[in-house]
C-alpha cells in the first residue's frame, strides 16, 4: 500500500492556492523599485494593524527579531528576568538572552499548554521585569490573571504571537493585550511570508518609534549600538494578499479541528483542552503517553506529525542552567515527552484528514 505522504506542514500549498493574487503582488513590488521600507511595507503594517486594532505594527526580518526589539524598546537588558514558559520554541529564550536579559522558566498549565499564571506570582523576583505569553499551537494564554499580576508587581508583558496570528480572548487580538507583541511571518505560520519575516504591534507609538531605530537619535547619528532588522517589501506584499484571507483560513484550521476532535474523542488520546478565546490551531496537538511509538506508526501509514516541542528549554544544554519555576517543570517535562501535533493546514483536504483519522484510530 503506497500512499502519497501527508506532510505535516505544507507551505508551497498555500502558495499555490493563492498563486495568481501573490504572483501579481510580487510583480508589484519588482517593478515599484522599492524594496526595503516601501510601499507595500507600510500599506502591510497598517493593514496588519489595523486587523489587530492596535495604534501600530513595525515590520521585522523575523520573529526572533521582533522578540528582540520588543524587549529592548521596553529596555529590558543585562540583570533583568524575563519570565517566559519552559516549553516554547527556543526563540522566545534565545532572543531574553539576546537581550542581556535572564530567561526564567516556569511551568505551563497542563490543559491550555500555556504559562501557568499561579506559578508565575510564584517565580517574581527583585529582577523580574517582564512576562512573555506563548499563544502556544494558537490557544490565547489566559491574559486576564496575566495582566492582574503584572500590574500588581509592575511588570511589562511581551506576547509571542508567532502561532496565533487572528486568534481571540472575545473581541480582543492576541497581542493587543500586553505593552507589545512579536509575531513571526514564517512559511508554516498561520500569516505566512514566503521567506523569513516578522513585525512587533503595540498601543504605544512611543515604544514604536524606537523599534527601528538603528540606536539612531537622529538620521545617520547613532547613540547606541542598534539592530538592522527590517521586513522586504517583497514580503509584505505576499503578506497582504495573505491577511485578506486570514480569516478564511483560520476558518478552515478551526473546522479540521473540530472534525479531529469528534472523531478522535473517546480514544487514550488526550485532545486540546478548552480555551478561554477563539484558538487559531497553528498546531492540533494530541498527547499521548506512547507517543513515539504511535508517531512511528503513523509515519509508516504516510502521515507526518510534528513535535512541538520534544524537548523542554530546561534540557537544552543553552538554557539548562535558567533557574525553573517549580524545580522540576513537571507539566512542561511530560507534555514534551507526550505531545504529537497531527497535520492541519488550510489546504488540507477532506480526504487527508479522513486518512489522518483512520491511521490514528487502526493504532490506538
Ligand atoms: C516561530 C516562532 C518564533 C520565531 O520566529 P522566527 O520568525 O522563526 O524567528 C518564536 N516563538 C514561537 C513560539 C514560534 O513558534
Amino acid at each position: 500500500m503506497s500512499q502519497t505522504e501527508i506532510p505535516s506542514a505544507a507551505p508551497g500549498r498555500g502558495y499555490q492556492r493563492y498563486q495568481s493574487e501573490i504572483d501579481a503582488a510580487i510583480a508589484a513590488v519588482l517593478e515599484s523599485g522599492q524594496y526595503v521600507l516601501g510601499a507595500a511595507c507600510h500599506r502591510f503594517e497598517q493593514a496588519f494593524a489595523t486587523y489587530l486594532g492596535v495604534a501600530g505594527v513595525v515590520g521585522t526580518a523575523s520573529g526572533t527579531d521582533a522578540l528582540e526589539l520588543a524587549l529592548r524598546s521596553l529596555r529590558i537588558g543585562s540583570g533583568d528576568e524575563v519570565l517566559i514558559p519552559a516549553l516554547t520554541a527556543s526563540a522566545t529564550a534565545t532572543a531574553v538572552v539576546r537581550t542581556g536579559a535572564i530567561p526564567v522558566l516556569v511551568d505551563i498549565d497542563p490543559l491550555s499548554y500555556t504559562i501557568d499564571p499561579d506559578h508565575v506570582s510564584r517565580a517574581i523576583s527583585g529582577d523580574t521585569k517582564a512576562i512573555i505569553p506563548v499563544h502556544l499551537y494558537g490557544q490565547p494564554s489566559t491574559m486576564g490573571p496575566l495582566v492582574s499580576i503584572a500590574r500588581q508587581h509592575g511588570l511589562l508583558i511581551v506576547e509571542d504571537c508567532a502561532q496565533s496570528h487572528g486568534a481571540r480572548i472575545g473581541d480582543l487580538y492576541t497581542g493587543s493585550f500586553g505593552d507589545i507583541a512579536a509575531f513571526s511571518f514564517y512559511p508554516t505560520k498561520n500569516l505566512p511570508a514566503l521567506g523569513d519575516g516578522g513585525c512587533v504591534a503595540s498601543n504605544n507609538r512611543a515604544l514604536l518609534a524606537t523599534v527601528r531605530q538603528y540606536g539612531w537619535e537622529e538620521r545617520q547619528i547613532s547613540t547606541e549600538s542598534g539592530m538592522n532588522s527590517r521586513l522586504d517589501d517583497l514580503q509584505a506584499a505576499i503578506l497582504e494578499v495573505r491577511l485578506s484571507h486570514l480569516d478564511q483560513d483560520n476558518g478552515r484550521r478551526r473546522q479540521l479541528a473540530t472534525v479531529y476532535a469528534n472523531r478522535l474523542s473517546g480514544t487514550d488520546l488526550t485532545l486540546p483542552g478548552d480555551c478561554d478565546g477563539t484558538h487559531v490551531y497553528h498546531q492540533f496537538s494530541v498527547t499521548h503517553p506512547s507517543r513515539d511509538k504511535l508517531r512511528a506508526r503513523l509515519s509508516a501509514a504516510g502521515v507526518g506529525t510534528g513535535l512541538l516541542y520534544p524537548r523542554p528549554l530546561h534540557e537544552q544544554p543553552a538554557f539548562e542552567t535558567c533557574r525553573r519555576v517549580p524545580d522540576d517543570l513537571p507539566v512542561a517535562t511530560r507534555i514534551s515527552r507526550e505531545v504529537l501535533c497531527l497535520p492541519i493546514y488550510p489546504e488540507l483536504l477532506d480526504e487527508e484528514a479522513d486518512r489522518v483519522i483512520a491511521a490514528t484510530l487502526d493504532l490506538l
